[in-house]
C-alpha cells in the first residue's frame, strides 16, 4: 500500500515537465523584457496613471479609477468593483513597459463595458477553477482509496480549472491586441516595437499556465487509469 503511494507521487511526473519548461522560459522572457523596456524611456508625454486616465476617458469610463498598489507586476483591472489597479513600477512612470502593461489593463476595463463574453465566462468560472485546483489531487487520491466516484469527480474539477486557463487565453490575447492598436495613435513610432515585445511575453505566460494545467489534468487521469487497470 506505502509502496504503491510512492509510486503515484514520483510516476508521471514527466507530465508535468512541458509546462514546468515553458512556464520558467516565460517569466524568464516577461522579466527580460520587463527589465529592458523599463529603462527605456517613452517618446511620449505620458505616466501609466495619465495614460490610463487618457484611454479610459477615451471610452466613455471616466467613472473607472485608477489606483496604485504594492509589488511588482501586479496590476489588475477589477470587473466587480470596476476599478483599476497599477503597480509601483507602472503608476507614476513613463518607460515604454509601464506604459505597455497599462495600456493591456485599460484593455480589460474596455472589454468589460463593452460585455466581452471570455471575460463574463473567465470571472464565472472563476470560483469553480480555485476550488478545483486546490481540492482536485486530494479528492483523486483520497478516491484511490474508497472511491471511484471521489476520483472521477476530482479530475471533473480539475478540467474546470483547465478549462478556466483555456479561457483566459482569448481574455489575455484580446486585451493587449487593443492595447497595441491604442497605443500606436498615443505613443511616437519608435515605442512600438517595445510595447510589442513586452506583451507578447506576457501573453506566453498564459500559455504556460494552460500547458502546465493540460499536463495536470493527463497524469490525474493516467493515475486513475493505471489504478483500475
Ligand atoms: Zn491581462
Amino acid at each position: 500500500m506505502f509502496g504503491n503511494y510512492m509510486y503515484y507521487n514520483t510516476a508521471y511526473l514527466i507530465y508535468l515537465l512541458p509546462g514546468l519548461i515553458l512556464g520558467l522560459y516565460a517569466q524568464a522572457k516577461v522579466k527580460g523584457a520587463f527589465a529592458e523596456y523599463s529603462k527605456k524611456e517613452s517618446g511620449g508625454n505620458f505616466t501609466g496613471a495619465s495614460l490610463a486616465r487618457k484611454i479610459l476617458d477615451d471610452h466613455g469610463l471616466s467613472h473607472v479609477p485608477v489606483n496604485q498598489v504594492p509589488g511588482n507586476l501586479t496590476d489588475f483591472y477589477n470587473p466587480q468593483d470596476e476599478t483599476l489597479h497599477l503597480s509601483q513600477g507602472v503608476y507614476g512612470k513613463s518607460s515604454v513597459a509601464a506604459l505597455a502593461v497599462a495600456a493591456h489593463e485599460c484593455g480589460h476595463a474596455i472589454q468589460d463595458a463593452e460585455d466581452y463574453k471570455p471575460l463574463r465566462i473567465r470571472s464565472w468560472l472563476v470560483p469553480a477553477a480555485q476550488f478545483g485546483s486546490n481540492f482536485a489531487y486530494i479528492l483523486v487520491f483520497v478516491g484511490l482509496i474508497f472511491s471511484n466516484f471521489l476520483t472521477n469527480l476530482g479530475i471533473a474539477l480539475y478540467a474546470i480549472a483547465v478549462l478556466f486557463t483555456l479561457v483566459t487565453l482569448p481574455v489575455e490575447y484580446n486585451a493587449s491586441s487593443r492595447a497595441k492598436n491604442i497605443l500606436a495613435t498615443l505613443l511616437p513610432s519608435g515605442d512600438q516595437k517595445g510595447v510589442h515585445k513586452m506583451l507578447d511575453a506576457a501573453a506566453l505566460t498564459y500559455v504556460a499556465s494552460l500547458v502546465s494545467a493540460l499536463g495536470t489534468l493527463l497524469r490525474l487521469m493516467a493515475i486513475s487509469n493505471n489504478r483500475r487497470n
